[in-house]
């Protein structure tokens, strides 16, 4: 067996339908007397009802989160939690609010209690990023890690089915990376596995009924196993290359992952064939790039990069970045082979 070092972070889940009826006793758990909510605009009503439920622990609402965590909105919330005298953040949404809660506890080291209602995985993770003049700067620090995250998967019922596809997708490509991640463990290629199982099950049965609470269950369930992935060991080319394309041409997250991941996954294929079987057998497939590109058409998710905003003129430069700064990946990367996968994910041709 390969030897490893296993760094466990710390954290509290509390994970069921009804879950979100415990936050009272976890809020009090924390300690917190001011609490500042935060959502985006269109989730202001969950947010409210977050205040509603926190009572006379609530110090306010801060909506006003938006993708990518903008320097200027990340002022904005800091200022907002010190005007309050806030002593936590509740974030409450995907991605994008929790990683404007970990940008206040960036500077302040607030806790943060996070209600996540997508399948992004940011909760898990001690990673943050804010986008500063066009271009976001991502970095890892312990105290941006919720202390406590809340999974109700009845929050996730409103969650529209291309956006839980999506963003199931972005889920499993934490987890597929984790696997052949350089610092991968057994425990975390555990969970990887069980992540993609549950959501490569779960998200067909969302789709034949996305109000289907044990779908959305098994789903979030998924979600969190590869959010802890990704929150434990590092990434690879498929987490550049989305990063690249989402930095530098502004690319939705969740669709650019569910378009770059076969590939990726064909690219590393060879070079990484224990993972590939882990996440076969996970897929109860014999090719997992071919797998998860079928996956994503059977379930209506876009499959070509043309599709979601990038113009073809702009691969050349997008295979240049992907080179630019070394980084870990099972094979080696070289930019005229890059350039063909991303021609591939270009037009969504099924992967070799
Ligand atoms: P998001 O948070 O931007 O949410 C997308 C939209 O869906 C928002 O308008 C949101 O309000 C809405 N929404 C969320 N949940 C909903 C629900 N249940 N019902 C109805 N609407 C709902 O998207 P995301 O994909 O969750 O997050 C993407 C962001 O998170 C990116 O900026 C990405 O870089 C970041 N991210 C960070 C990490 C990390 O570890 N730091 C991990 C994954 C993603």
């Amino acid at each position: 067996m390969k030897s490893f070092v296993l760094d466990q972070l710390p954290g509290r889940v509390v994970f069921g339908v009804g879950a979100l009826e415990h936050l009272p006793r976890e809020i009090e758990r924390l300690g917190a007397r001011r609490a500042l909510v935060l959502s985006t605009p269109g989730q202001k009503t969950q947010a409210e009802d977050i205040a509603r439920r926190l009572g006379d622990r609530c110090a306010g609402i801060f909506a006003r989160a938006v993708m990518h965590v903008p320097i200027e909105t990340a002022r904005e919330a800091r200022e907002e939690a010190k005007r309050l005298g806030a002593d936590c953040a509740v974030a409450i949404g995907g991605g994008s609010t929790t990683g404007l809660g970990k940008a206040i506890a960036l500077e302040s080291a607030l806790p943060i209690l996070a209600i996540p209602t997508t399948y992004a995985g940011s909760e898990m993770t001690p990673i943050y990023g804010i986008t500063e003049g066009g271009a976001k700067k991502t970095g890892r620090d312990r105290k941006v890690l919720p202390r406590t995250v809340i999974y109700d998967p009845a929050l996730t019922l409103a969650l529209p089915l291309a956006l839980s596809v999506t963003s199931g997708f972005n889920a499993i490509a934490h987890a597929a990376e984790g696997l052949y991640a350089e610092d991968a463990n057994p425990v975390t290629s555990l969970m990887a596995e069980e992540g993609i199982r549950a959501l490569a099950q779960g998200l067909p049965r969302l789709a034949r009924d996305p109000l289907d609470l044990e779908a959305r269950s098994e789903c979030l369930y998924g979600a969190w196993l590869c959010g802890s992935v990704l929150g434990a060991v590092g990434m690879a080319l498929h987490h550049k290359l989305c990063h690249v394309l989402g930095g530098s041409w502004n690319l939705p997250h969740a669709q650019t992952h569910t378009v770059i991941l076969p590939h990726a996954l064909a690219w590393n294929a060879d070079a990484a064939p224990q993972a590939m079987r882990r996440i076969e057998r996970a897929l109860g497939s014999a090719s997992a790039a071919q797998a998860l590109h079928d996956l994503a058409k059977s379930l209506g998710a876009p499959t070509a990069l043309k599709d979601i905003g990038m113009q073809e003129g702009d691969l050349d430069r997008a295979a240049g970045l992907a080179v630019q700064s070394p980084y870990y990946n099972p094979r080696p990367i070289e930019r005229a082979g890059l350039r063909r996968l991303l021609d591939d994910a270009f037009f969504g041709r099924r992967p070799r």
